[in-house]
């Protein structure tokens, strides 16, 4: 099977292929085309397996198909939280070259560093956060973003958020969030607590297993 079946755009494929990944991997080929279908997912699927490119590849259709809706200032469309810095730094350089042909701004904040040139990149304009729960959460407060106009959210690592502590962050964030959106939760442990989230979080979701 290659990435020109999953469905993703010329655009896409291009930066894709530039990477040249030969074939898409499983995690890949069962999660993009749920993710195209506007599905809410619950995936299990461990660092290593291309899990980031599954959830970041068709987020970028998605958004790259419906920018005519979007009118006015730029406001936030899809937030990737994820538990570490070096996880948004990572995430963040890959949709920045997947969506090297694209015209999407995207940027990543996390905690450890000085939030003020954080909040001036926001003011330019951001179409996908990445972003750790607790810095998001403090930027939020400083009126540095908005959260209202989120179509798709993105827990990567969700097992290892609730490890470390950011389960009162992430129900803080759910909370402001739209309630129709579409929803994906990545995690490499299904736990009773993992579930409990998933159901809070996710409307009638497909379930992918690697
Ligand atoms: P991840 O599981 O998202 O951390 O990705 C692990 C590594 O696999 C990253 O370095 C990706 O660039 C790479 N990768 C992602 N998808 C593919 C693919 N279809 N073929 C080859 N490598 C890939």
């Amino acid at each position: 099977m290659s990435f020109h079946s999953l469905g993703l755009n010329a655009d896409i494929l291009r930066a894709v292929s530039e990477h040249n990944y030969s074939a898409p991997t499983p995690i890949q080929r069962q999660a993009i085309p749920l993710i195209l279908a506007k599905r809410d997912l619950m995936a299990s699927a461990q660092t290593g397996t291309g899990k980031t490119a599954a959830f970041t590849l068709p987020l970028l259709q998605l958004l790259s198909q419906n920018t005519a809706l979007v009118k006015g200032r730029r406001q936030i469309r899809a937030l990737i939280l994820t538990p570490t810095r070096e996880l948004a730094a990572q995430i963040a350089q890959n949709v920045s070259d997947y969506s090297q042909y694209l015209q999407l701004r995207s940027l990543a904040v996390f905690g450890g560093v000085s939030i003020n040139p954080q909040t001036m990149k926001l003011r330019g304009g951001v179409d996908i956060l990445i972003a750790t729960p607790g810095r998001l959460l403090d930027l939020e407060h400083q009126n540095a973003l908005a959260l209202s106009q989120i179509e798709i959210l993105v827990l990567d690592e969700a097992d290892r958020m609730l490890d470390m502590g950011f389960i009162h962050d992430i129900r803080r964030i759910l909370a402001k969030l739209p309630k129709k959106r579409q929803s994906l939760l990545f995690s490499a442990t299904f736990s009773n607590e993992i579930k409990s989230l998933s159901t809070k979080l996710l409307t009638h979701p497909a379930f992918v297993e690697v």
